[in-house]
């Protein structure tokens, strides 16, 4: 299993699957917290295969070929967990998506933590990975009077893209005009040093085009540096870092660069929460609440769909064309199916999103999108 990755259109692909037999989902955590010793790590898998049985045994009308393929399935998750291809490396939780009956067995890594659980549905369950998927990509610039690194991804991954190290002197140790002189070209060589580490930068933007731009510098160099910068890369500086240029690692960078990425995220939920607040209020392209919302994406309008962290409310779903509704029963406008009832009609919501090319957003920062029914849309028409 290579290409495991979460990416935008394995998400959509995901989420439009109807393999046409029920498909067990299975979300694993991957924290250290949660997985730091073998033992750990063993107890979360066993409560995670025994879930999906107490699952498959609790489920109603399920034929007996059904009910044997689930249990097949379970086993092939528990197989799989205790097998060796199973490495909980580089991620923070795992997504398993099984269906023996529809030839399904597909696992994805996820950039972020996840609460562990099971679902049983006709599709793989891609409510936890809505919220995960940042299409922003950052990029973070170290320099000091010698030495340049750049590191480049979204917020929950950052590689070191170019490194490069110039052959400055050091201060000179003579006295008199001649050291003047020598500290002069010593500071001219700092400088060149900056602005060829900016220019790196600029030719990097040039072809990766990231949103957001950090430098870790020493502070004193802060406003040479942001002197040496493209017009574009001082637009999307969001901050400057402390952190050990030469020394750091990825995860390092990462880490520092924490608080400035959760500033922008915060900021951005902010814009879109505004907008549609401002929409919904002028009548203009905007939704909120459930009814209006699921409306709008029944109508494929939605550009971006926001949703409460956590917000959940029944509703039924046609199984067919994919049409919701808030209210339970009755039928499909669509085709004149009958409407099948969920427990969370987010999940479909979701699915409907993804299918249309929405952003989904999952407003973690701010709570007054509660006050607008916990769920709405800025709207492409
Ligand atoms: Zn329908």
């Amino acid at each position: 299993m290579q290409t495991d990755e979460l990416t935008p259109e394995r998400l959509r692909r995901l989420a439009e699957l109807r393999p046409g037999g029920r498909v067990l989902s299975a979300y694993l955590n991957l924290e250290p917290s949660e997985f730091a010793t073998p033992a750990a790590r063993s107890s979360a898998i066993g409560s995670l295969v025994d879930e999906a049985g107490r699952k498959v045994k609790a489920e109603h009308e399920l034929s007996h070929d059904e009910r044997q393929g689930l249990e097949e399935d379970v086993k092939r998750l528990r197989d799989y967990l205790r097998g060796p291809s199973f490495s909980a490396d580089g991620a923070h939780g795992l997504a398993v998506f099984c269906s023996g009956a529809a030839g399904l067995f597909e696992t994805v890594k996820l950039p972020r933590p996840v609460d562990s659980g099971i679902m049983i549905d006709d599709s793989p369950w891609v409510e936890p990975l809505a919220g995960m998927l940042s299409a922003d990509r950052w990029a973070v610039l170290l320099a000091n009077r010698r030495s340049a690194r750049l590191f480049e991804g979204t917020r929950d991954t950052l590689e070191e893209v170019e490194s490069f190290q110039d052959d400055v002197r050091g201060q000179s140790e003579s006295g008199g005009p001649e050291q003047s002189r020598a500290e002069r070209s010593v500071a001219e060589e700092h400088e060149e040093h900056l602005r060829k580490a900016a220019y790196e930068a600029f030719k990097h933007y040039r072809r990766a085009r990231f949103d957001h731009f950090l430098v870790g510098i020493p502070s004193e160099l802060r406003g040479t540096m942001e002197h040496q910068l493209h017009a574009s890369l001082r637009e999307r500086l969001r901050g400057f870092l402390e952190v050990d240029v030469e020394r750091s690692s990825a995860d390092d960078v990462a880490r520092a660069a924490a608080g400035e990425i959760e500033a922008a995220e915060r900021r951005r939920e902010r814009e879109k929460l505004d907008r549609l607040v401002e929409a919904v209020g002028t009548g203009g392209r905007g939704s909120a609440g459930l009814d209006d919302t699921l409306g709008a994406l029944n109508e494929r309008r939605v550009e971006t769909l926001l949703l409460a962290e956590g917000f959940s409310a029944p509703g039924s779903v046609c199984s067919s064309d994919g049409f919701v509704a808030a209210q339970e029963g009755g039928t499909c406008p669509v085709d004149g199916g009958e409407l099948v009832r969920r427990d969370d009609i987010v999940e479909s919501a979701i699915e409907l999103a993804l299918g249309q090319s929405a952003e989904v957003l999952v407003v973690r920062h701010h709570d007054d999108l509660d006050e607008h029914g916990s769920i709405g849309a800025t709207l492409r028409f």
